[in-house]
C-alpha cells in the first residue's frame, strides 16, 4: 500500500486535479490518496467562522456566497458531462446549505470545527465525481469513520489501525481509495481536526496504521529546501533527511510539513517523500531512518514565541526548583520549546499563549518573572552538527549584528536553536543562508 497526500495547491484548480489524476493512475500499486481542501478554502472557512463568532452574520453570509461562487465555477470547469455537473453541483449545494443553516445557530467550538471540515469534505467528494466521470474505479473512505483523537488531542494509531482495516476489508478487490486529510473525530465523537496543515499528519498516520511502503507528500515545491523559500531568495532542495532531522525542521517551522507528521512514520519506519505535483520528475526530499550525510542541512524559523525568565535568588543549591517550574507548565498543558539555565535564573520559551496569564501568576512565588513576546526560534538542523568544529563560529559570525537572547546547543545532536526578536527574522535567515550554507 502506498499513501499519496495532495495539498491545497495540488487540488486547487481543475488543471491540478487532472495532474493528480495522472499521478495516482500512473502505476497499479494499491493506494490511499489523502486530499486537502482546495487552496484558500480553509482560510475562507476560518474567516466565516470568525465572523459568526463575532456575531457579524451579514459578513459571514457574504463570505459564504463568495466561496460558493468559487466552487460553482470550479465544478463547471472540472466536470464535463451533464450528469457529472449535476452530481458535483448537488454536492456543492449540500455543503453550502449546511453553512447557511449554521448562520442561524448560536456559535460554539463544536460548530467551528464543523465549519472547518467542509473544505476537505468538498474536495474529496468533488474529486470522486471527477474520477467517476473518467471511469476510474475508486472508493471514498470517510476520514470521520477512522481518524480519531483522544481527550488530549492525540491521535491513537492503534484505534485508527483497527477502524481503517475494518473499512478496507469491505473492499478487498479495490485498489484506489480517496480520503480527507485534516479532519477527525474527538473523544466526544464530535467533528474535529488535526490543526492547520494537518493533512500531512493524516497521511503519515494512515501510512503508519497500514504499514505502508511509502508516504508521499505532494505539494507545490520540489522537496524541503535548506531555508524558507518564502523569505530567502536562493534556496536549494535537500535530497535526504533522517526522521530526526525532518522532525526538528517540521516542529521548528518548516511549513512544508505539519509539526507532528514525522513521528508516526518514524515509529513504523516508513519513508516519507516530499514531491512536487507540478514537477513530478524532480527528486524532491526522501526522509528515512538514516541521514545519508553528515553536516548542516537546513534552517527553519518558528514565530509567535514567548520567552519567560524566572529569576530566583534562592535557586542556589535549591533542588526541586526546576520541577516546580515545569509543574506549572504541565498543569496548563503548555509545552516548553527551549530552555536555558544559569545558577539563579531559568529561561523557557512557549508557543501557546492561552494560559500565559495563569502561568505567570503561578510562577510568581518561585521568583521574579520577565516575559518577552514576538520572539522567533531559529533552528539550524543537520546530522550530528553539534560535533562539527566550525558550525558555531559560522552561525555567530553570520549573526554578529543580531541580538540573540537564548541559545540551545547539545540538547539534540541535530539541532542548534537561537532565540531572536521576530523583527530580525528575515535578516537572520538571509545571513545564515550566506554565512552557513554559502548561498
Ligand atoms: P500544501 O498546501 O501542499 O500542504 P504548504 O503550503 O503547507 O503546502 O507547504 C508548502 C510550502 O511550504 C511551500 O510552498 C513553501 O512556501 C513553504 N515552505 C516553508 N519552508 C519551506 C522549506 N524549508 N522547504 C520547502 N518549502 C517550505
Ligand atoms: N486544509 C487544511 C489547512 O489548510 C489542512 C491542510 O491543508 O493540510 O490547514
Ligand atoms: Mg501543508
Amino acid at each position: 500500500m502506498k499513501i499519496m497526500k495532495f495539498g491545497g495547491t495540488s487540488v486547487g484548480s481543475p488543471l491540478r486535479m487532472n495532474q493528480v489524476l495522472d499521478l495516482i493512475t500512473s502505476d497499479n500499486t494499491p493506494k490511499i490518496v489523502v486530499l486537502s481542501a482546495l487552496s484558500g478554502t480553509t482560510n475562507a472557512l476560518v474567516n466565516i467562522s470568525n465572523a459568526i463568532a463575532e456575531g457579524d452574520r451579514k459578513e459571514a453570509q457574504h463570505k459564504i456566497q463568495e466561496l460558493e461562487a468559487h466552487y460553482r465555477r470550479f465544478v463547471n470547469e472540472l466536470v464535463q458531462t451533464e450528469s457529472g455537473k449535476q452530481k458535483a453541483n448537488a454536492i456543492v449545494s449540500e455543503h453550502f446549505e449546511f453553512l447557511n443553516i449554521i448562520l442561524k445557530i448560536s456559535f460554539s467550538e463544536a460548530l467551528n470545527k464543523d465549519i472547518l471540515a467542509q473544505g476537505e469534505l468538498l474536495s474529496t467528494k468533488l474529486f470522486c465525481v471527477f474520477l467517476e466521470e473518467k471511469a476510474i474505479d475508486h472508493v471514498l473512505l470517510p476520514a470521520l469513520e477512522f481518524m480519531s483523537i483522544d481527550a488530549n488531542g492525540e491521535p491513537q494509531i492503534g484505534s485508527i489501525k483497527v477502524k481503517l482495516s475494518q473499512l478496507l476489508q469491505q473492499y478487498q478487490a479495490k485498489k484506489l481509495f480517496i480520503t480527507q486529510g485534516y479532519i477527525c473525530r474527538n473523544s466526544k465523537g464530535e467533528v474535529d481536526n488535526l490543526k492547520r496543515g494537518g493533512s500531512d499528519y493524516t497521511a503519515s498516520l494512515v501510512a503508519a496504521a497500514l504499514n505502508a511502503e511509502v508516504c508521499e507528500i505532494w505539494t507545490d515545491i520540489s522537496g524541503l529546501h535548506n531555508n524558507d523559500p518564502r523569505i530567502v531568495e536562493k534556496t536549494v532542495a535537500v535530497e535526504h533527511l533522517s526522521f530526526d532531522e525532518a522532525a526538528e525542521l517540521a516542529y521548528f517551522g518548516a511549513k512544508i510539513l505539519h509539526p507532528a507528521c514525522i513521528w508516526p512514520a518514524r515509529s513504523y519506519n516508513i519513508p516519507v517523500k516530499l514531491l512536487n505535483t507540478m514537477e513530478p520528475k524532480a527528486a524532491g526530499t526522501t526522509i528515512a531512518q538514516t541521514a545519508m550525510s553528515i553536516g548542516v542541512k537546513a534552517v527553519a524559523a518558528k514565530d509567535g514565541i514567548i520567552s519567560i525568565r524566572i529569576k530566583s535568588s534562592r535557586m542556589l543549591l535549591a533542588y526541586g526548583f526546576l520541577r516546580k517550574i515545569f509543574e506549572v507548565f504541565e498543569k496548563y498543558k503548555t509545552s516548553i520549546d527551549m530552555i536555558t539555565t544559569s545558577e539563579v535564573a531559568v529561561s523557557v520559551t512557549i508557543d501557546d499563549p492561552t494560559y500565559l496569564h495563569q502561568i505567570i501568576k503561578e510562577l510568581e512565588p518561585l521568583g521574579n518573572t520577565d516575559t518577552e513576546t514576538d520572539q522567533t526560534i531559529i533552528s539550524i538542523v543537520g546530522n550530528e552538527i553539534v560535533k562539527s568544529n566550525d558550525i558555531l563560529k559560522k552561525i555567530f559570525n553570520s549573526l554578529e549584528n543580531i541580538p540573540i537572547s537564548m541559545v540551545s546547543y547539545g540538547g539534540s545532536p541535530h539541532n542548534i536553536s537561537l532565540l531572536i526578536s521576530s523583527k530580525d527574522k528575515k535578516t537572520a535567515l538571509q545571513l545564515i543562508n550566506y554565512g552557513v550554507f554559502g548561498l
